[in-house]
């Protein structure tokens, strides 16, 4: 090996160094945010009950039984998120946790149920619109997408609205531990593709497993650098 290249070596090596120090430094800072107390705020069922947005916020949409409470849990460690989100009657409200203080977490509701009707459809459309409006803190949608499934059609359409909204979202795939890597790697290679031409979506794909523990931390770490 000649001296330039050990040189080269020793400079890549020492830029892949600072790159590990740096992601082990957004992991730990996930960890102690999801480690913070994380408070039902409130539940709303309209427009007008939407909490003045004083925090960052990052919001989990997705189609029913995507696997959102289970990944809430893992995420936050706690059951308190879906034991207030499947509360009879708050399921179609649009429930916001704080935190630590320092992120809210808005979860809104399932949508897609097959025998879901288009004046259902049709409402959580009108939440969803009015709540995106304008909402200034919200930094990101992270829109859950079953691996085994891949994107739906009212997947697509939610994206076009958040597209429309140029609101912030980053697909995160649910249940990873029920595909094979090459399959998963198949699908985020044409979801990658997709969100090219997307304007408002964001390039990284998350891979999760609630179950398996898969990609949590890296959630964690990619969200906590959207919070206060
Ligand atoms: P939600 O309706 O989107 O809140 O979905 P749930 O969290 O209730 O999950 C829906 C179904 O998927 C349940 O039967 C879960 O046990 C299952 N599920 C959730 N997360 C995972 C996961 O990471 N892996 C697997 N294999 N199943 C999961």
């Amino acid at each position: 090996m000649t001296g330039r290249r050990k040189k080269g070596g020793a400079a890549a090596d020492g830029a892949a160094a600072a790159a590990d120090s740096e992601s082990a430094q957004h992991i730990e800072d996930g960890r102690r945010l999801f480690a913070q107390d994380c408070r039902f705020v409130t539940g709303a069922l309209s427009l007008d009950a939407i909490p003045e947005g004083t925090l960052p916020e990052v919001a989990f949409a997705g189609r029913s039984n995507v696997g959102k409470s289970s990944l809430l849990n893992a995420l936050t460690g706690r059951r308190t998120l879906a034991r207030v989100s499947r509360t009879p009657g708050r399921t179609r409200q649009l429930n916001f946790f704080s935190l630590g203080e320092r992120l809210m977490l808005a979860d809104l509701p399932g949508y897609g149920y097959a025998e879901a009707g288009k004046r259902e459809v049709a409402a959580w459309n009108r939440l969803i619109d009015a709540y995106l409006k304008g909402r200034a803190p919200l930094r990101r949608v992270c829109l859950l997408i079953d691996a085994r499934l891949g994107p739906t059609a009212r997947d697509r359409q939610v994206m076009d609205r958040l597209d429309t909204a140029a609101v912030s979202y980053q697909i995160v795939l649910t249940k990873a531990d029920k595909i094979k890597e090459g399959a998963l790697e198949r699908l985020r290679a044409r979801l990658a593709q997709e969100l090219k031409t997307r304007p408002a979506a964001h390039p990284e794909i998350m891979v999760t497993s609630a179950w398996a523990g898969r990609g949590i931390a890296e959630l964690r770490a990619e969200l906590a650098a959207l919070a206060r």
